[in-house]
């Protein structure tokens, strides 16, 4: 395969690269960037019809774009394939933990994927393709999934469809293994118990990287966030549960960085701490936030508990929220702004090593509750 220098400006191909490459719907960046489209494997060649700014122009299929950060795309000279791929058989087969639906195509081709609730489904978009598939073997092993199915919903899209048994989604992988597309789903255990659970906690920040700072004590947000994280863990571990931090001193670790560490552990959920800041010292309370609507039920049990706290007020659970912990569908998450840092009283609270505790006990707490409800 040629390597080329630079993309020309007609149309040009390339391939994905690099760690954690993630699609996004728009050019539109504000302080947290361009609304995601998801994260996409590598190795995928794709058509390249536009440079803007950081990022190329991705023609997926013929009625729909993508854009993706210019670091992600290696320019190819080969031509593209002039045909769409073509999608063939499928196999559904369970192991211990996951379920796993595999689809085989006649090449690597660009997709994205979401969760829908109520019931519980996942959906695959797979562009530049038509499909061939004439059977889909199902094994009984795969307990986790009621069915699949597949639609040809435009002359080169296909739409996957995979409805779960259980009411609520516990996470999933997507991604390439040769030419097969391989969606690993985590099945609901028969009897949901924390100490089965790997839980990851996340404290927001560290060394460089500040974040807020108090309002009239000037402290600073990395320091009070992994206290904040410090006590979850002390009592998770006091309950049996796994527990992976992300950091554990002052150090400066990427966001990313923190994603691809904790896909070597493979965590069943993530507690990721901050502590908010606003423009005005009048606004406070606590909030917390998820990307994947399918995750909204644990960021409510959470919040719900924290809100028995005295004092802490309501900010709200926020969602849709493109922050780069929460963006994976691996595990559910939930990013916990414990209170405002610009604010007197949330900041007199933040400060209190009682308080730290309550917290906590109370993200315990709408985890465990949380996990009844799976039932
Ligand atoms: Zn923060």
């Amino acid at each position: 395969m040629l390597l080329t220098q630079q993309l020309p400006a007609q149309v040009s191909a390339g391939i994905i690269t690099g760690k954690l490459p993630q699609l996004a719907y728009s050019n539109g960046a504000d302080r947290l960037g361009s609304a995601k489209a998801g994260y996409i494997d590598t190795g995928i060649l794709v058509k390249v019809v536009d440079s803007v700014q950081g990022n190329y122009t991705l023609q997926l299929s013929q009625n729909r774009q993508a854009y993706l950060a210019k670091n992600f795309v290696q320019p190819v000279a080969d031509t593209l394939p002039m045909t769409t791929a073509l999608m063939e058989t499928w196999t559904v087969r369970g192991g211990v933990k996951y379920d796993t639906i595999s689809i085989g195509l006649s090449r690597k081709i660009p997709y994205t994927s979401w969760m829908e609730t109520s019931p519980a489904i996942i959906m695959v978009e797979l562009y530049g393709v038509q499909s061939n598939t004439n059977w889909i073997t199902q094994l009984q092993s795969a307990k986790g999934i009621r069915q699949v199915s597949w639609q040809q919903t435009e002359n080169d899209v296909v739409q996957v469809r995979i409805e779960l048994m259980q009411h609520q989604h516990l996470g999933y992988s997507i991604g390439y293994s040769g030419r097969r597309l391989n969606l690993v789903v985590t099945r609901k255990p028969e009897k949901a118990s924390l100490r089965d659970f790997i839980v990851a906690i996340d404290a927001g920040h560290g060394g460089t990287n500040t974040g807020a700072s108090g309002i009239t004590s000037k402290v600073q947000e990395k320091d009070y966030t992994i206290r904040f994280a410090r006590e979850l863990e002390k009592l998770c571990r006091k309950k049996g549960m796994q527990v992976i931090m992300t950091r554990t001193n002052d150090s400066t670790i990427d966001n990313k960085d923190r994603l691809l560490y904790l896909n070597t552990y493979k965590p069943d959920l993530l507690v990721s701490f901050h502590l908010n800041s606003g423009g005005r010292s009048t606004v406070r309370g606590v909030s917390t936030y998820y990307r994947h609507v399918a995750f909204q039920p644990l960021t409510r049990s959470i919040l719900n508990e924290l809100l028995q706290i005295r004092d802490l007020q309501e900010f709200g659970n926020v969602g849709s929220f493109n922050f780069q912990l929460v963006q994976p569908t691996e595990y559910p998450s939930c990013l916990v702004e414990v209170a405002f840092l610009s604010n007197p009283e949330d900041e007199a609270l933040i400060l209190q090593q009682s308080f730290q505790e309550k917290v906590a006990r109370k993200v315990y707490d709408g985890i465990r509750y949380w996990l009844k409800q799976l039932d």
